[in-house]
């Protein structure tokens, strides 16, 4: 047996990998060392790992089965066909004539294209052929064959028909490639590409492990016994070369277990080191002022949901280190509630909060809801609580008056955009910052927001996100956050229905004639296109050949001169100014617009309890998520609600239909992690996600739970991991810190 390798060994440490190959490793995979060869996993959908052919004797063999044949090269012909008309079938076959070891057989097999192979496997070489069996002009033949050198099985030195070195093999090989007549078991499927064929990739990882020395365990023994996992060793090997498909499963469970316990590791050692730097504030929640009262006052029962996020925020706000809590719930679960109580939790300390949306039209939005909230406290009452909107659009004059106040102290509540951050705001005593729509906060946030203290304490940061994510996701994506979860809707929501029709039903007019009836009732409509106007390129199938995907202006052009022709028609979207936006949303609110023509500039937030309808041009053009919120803009009040999701694609597309059938965010979320994968919710590449190559948090979601409360043990125990050195590389080689970093909110 060849030398001892080692994990960060490069790749030309393996026989027959030169300069060439592993720079095509090195471009093509990603791979440099042997470890991050041994890291290129094989595919794990479903019927990914394949049966070997069976290796039996020619007579035992039957027509149209698939197998290998082992044995000596008893003679090669080689000839150029005539080609057929049009240029069609092979420049060159090289046909072998194999003699079978075991029953000694001759059988031949036609080689296409490869005029190398007879000098590469010469007569009386032993080789193994693999193809399906075929009867042809009377003699037996295998057919679509591949053949490899049978004496060196591994096939990288050089021989075999892996050479690294002859360019005019790469690109030639099938990707399913031939096999290894010495596997056993199952045979893996590689990523792979047209030079790096998957049976190649095996070759190479077959050497590697071969090679390589028995794999110490970094795992804790009793963590391994815990969980009833294989140890790395046999996980690595069986990945690669699983002996059945149970060995399989055993090896990715703890692969996985392991890669989200490095990650968790790495999270919550960054967490713990933030936690350590950085005071908080003490401001329990009191028995009696305006948190208090606020709830004393609710029309409503508050739901099980928003109980428990209540309780929850106020442990975060009594405990002496800073919150860091990320507050999800699907549109009208009640977010503004939970964070209107926890601000005047603050605020009953004698301290200032802030509500920070993402616009300034989601600004003035909050900052009415909040003083309809507050008004039984006497909101901007003498007595009551003072809530005021900061924004940039004020006259100058008035600004600086309001910045002067709330520098005295006077403003409790302030709202408005990130614009709450600059440094001539400054509430002497902030005490709670609530971020709307995961406007994800950087360091430099952070530290903005404590240099807001004279006495460098954090203020407590509560996060709100209309976009629900699966729970054991959340735990992750939003690493270093507390996570509650509204995952109920308040009693006696209205219904709204969803129907998905073709972009050219006859049911439009019938649509536009319901339009007319419900804003005569005094209700109104969103109708929203993917497009802003038709100059944007995208085309999709249309009556009369392609046209171009429907843009807001040419809507709104069409229904304000005809079938709308009677009703107030307006039309917003991105690339009109902050102002104008505005106004026309304000037209809407009050009634003066009747018909909204928009973009997804209507995404989120904006609350007008008298619109009932939505209608959505192009509807596949969107994704689920997005599709969800435009959805959450109608159903607020207490008319019965419509959704029409316009289509070409209407008929085959699972997405509208998930919208059809729930309007539960949750689910929905999770029907697009099925349908387009994790990087459909966020940018993966931008989280430590991207370091997972196994683990997926949806279907992995209870080794999810389990390694978080393992690595918050460990932790507990041994903060810097000095007992467990082993584990602290892992972490280290696993977790790249830079995409860590991302991962910070808060
Ligand atoms: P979100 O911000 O989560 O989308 P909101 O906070 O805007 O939801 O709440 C949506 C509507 O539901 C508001 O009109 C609010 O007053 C109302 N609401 C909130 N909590 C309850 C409850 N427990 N019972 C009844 N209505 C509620
Ligand atoms: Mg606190």
């Amino acid at each position: 047996m060849a030398a001892r390798l080692d994990l960060s060994d490069p790749v030309t440490a393996l026989p027959g990998v030169g300069e060439r190959l592993a720079e095509l490793l090195a471009e093509h995979l990603g791979v440099r060392t042997i470890g991050d060869l041994l890291a290129h996993y094989p595919a794990q959908e479903a019927g990914k790992y394949r049966e070997p052919a069976a290796v039996k004797p020619l007579g035992e063999a039957r027509i149209g089965e698939t197998l290998t044949v082992v044995g000596q090269i008893a003679s090669w012909e080689a000839f150029t066909p005539r080609r057929r008309r049009g240029g069609k079938g092979p420049k060159h076959i090289a046909r072998a004539t194999v003699r079978d070891e075991r029953d000694g057989q001759a059988i031949a097999a036609p080689f296409f294209n490869q005029p190398w192979l007879p000098g590469r496997h010469p007569q009386g070489s032993r080789v193994a052929v693999t193809g399906r069996l075929e009867r042809y002009r009377g003699a037996l033949q295998l057919r679509s064959a591949r053949l490899v050198a049978a004496e060196r099985a591994v096939g990288v030195d050089g021989a075999g028909d892996a050479d690294p070195d002859r360019p005019d093999r790469a690109g030639d090989a099938d990707p399913d490639g031939a096999p290894d007549p010495q596997a056993q078991g199952l045979l893996p499927t590689y990523p792979a590409t047209a030079a790096l064929p998957s049976e190649r990739i095996a070759r190479l990882v077959r050497s590697a492990l071969e090679r390589l020395g028995p794999l110490p365990d970094p795992l804790p023994a009793e963590l391994v016994a815990r969980h009833d996992l294989v140890s790395r060793d046999t996980a690595l090997r069986h990945i690669h070369q699983p002996p059945d498909r149970e060995a399989v499963r055993a090896a990715r469970d703890r692969l996985v277990y392991d890669e989200l316990l490095a990650l968790q590791l790495a999270i919550q050692q960054r967490r713990q080191e933030r936690e350590e730097a950085a005071a908080g504030l003490v401001q329990p929640p009191a028995a009696r002022g305006w948190a208090a009262t606020l709830l004393e006052e609710l029309p409503f029962p508050p739901t099980r949901a928003q109980r428990r996020a209540l309780d929850e925020l106020g442990g975060d706000l009594a405990a002496s280190g800073p919150m860091h809590r990320l507050l999800q719930g699907d549109v009208g679960s009640g977010k503004t509630l939970v964070a209107a109580w926890a601000m005047l939790a603050a605020v009953d300390h004698g301290r200032q909060a802030a509500l920070m949306a993402p616009t300034e039209v989601l600004a003035e939005q909050h900052h009415r809801t909040l003083q309809s909230l507050l008004a039984p406290l006497g909101v901007g009452a003498p007595g009551g609580p003072r809530v005021e909107l900061v924004t940039g659009s004020l006259p100058t004059r008035q600004l600086r008056g309001l910045l002067a106040e709330v520098a005295a102290g006077e403003v409790d509540l302030l709202v408005g955009t990130h614009a709450l951050l600059e440094d001539r705001v400054a509430p002497p005593d902030p005490g709670l910052v609530v971020v709307d729509e995961q406007h994800r906060f950087g360091v430099e946030h952070r530290i903005r927001l404590r240099d807001k203290r004279a006495d460098g304490h954090h203020p407590d940061v509560l996060v709100m996100t209309a976009t629900p994510i699966p729970r054991s996701l959340a735990l992750t994506l939003y690493g270093d956050l507390d996570v509650t979860t509204l995952d109920e809707l308040p009693p006696g929501r209205q219904p709204v229905t969803t129907t998905v029709l073709h972009s050219d039903s006859d049911r439009r007019a019938n649509l536009e004639r319901f339009v007319r009836e419900r804003v005569a009732a005094g209700e109104r409509a969103f109708w929203v296109c993917p497009a802003v106007d038709a100059s944007e390129v995208a085309t999709v199938p249309g009556p009369e050949g392609e046209r171009s995907i429907a843009s807001a202006e040419e809507v709104a052009e069409h229904l304000a001169t005809g079938p709308f022709a009677e009703l107030d028609v307006g039309l917003v979207h991105g690339r009109l100014s902050a102002s104008e936006r505005e106004a026309v949303m304000e037209d809407f609110r009050r009634g003066a617009v009747q018909v909204l023509v928009a973009t997804t500039v209507v995404e989120v937030g904006v609350d007008v309890p008298e619109a009932t309808i939505m209608v959505i041009e192009d509807a596949d053009r969107f994704g689920i998520s997005q599709l969800h919120q435009l959805r959450g803009r109608i159903g607020r009040g207490s008319a019965r609600s419509h959704c029409v999701l316009f289509s070409t694609a209407a008929h085959d597309n699972r997405r509208l239909e998930a919208l059809a059938q729930t309007r539960d965010g949750f689910a929905l979320a999770e029907t697009d992690l099925e349908l387009r994968g994790e990087g459909s919710l966020f940018d993966t590449r931008q989280s430590g996600l991207a370091d997972l190559r196994l683990a997926r948090l949806v279907r992995d979601a209870a080794w999810v739970a389990r390694a978080r409360e393992d690595a918050r043990r460990l932790l507990e125990a041994d903060p810097d991991l000095a007992d467990h050195p082993e584990l602290r590389a892992v972490v280290r080689g696993l977790v790249d810190p830079h995409r860590l970093a991302a991962l910070d909110s808060g």
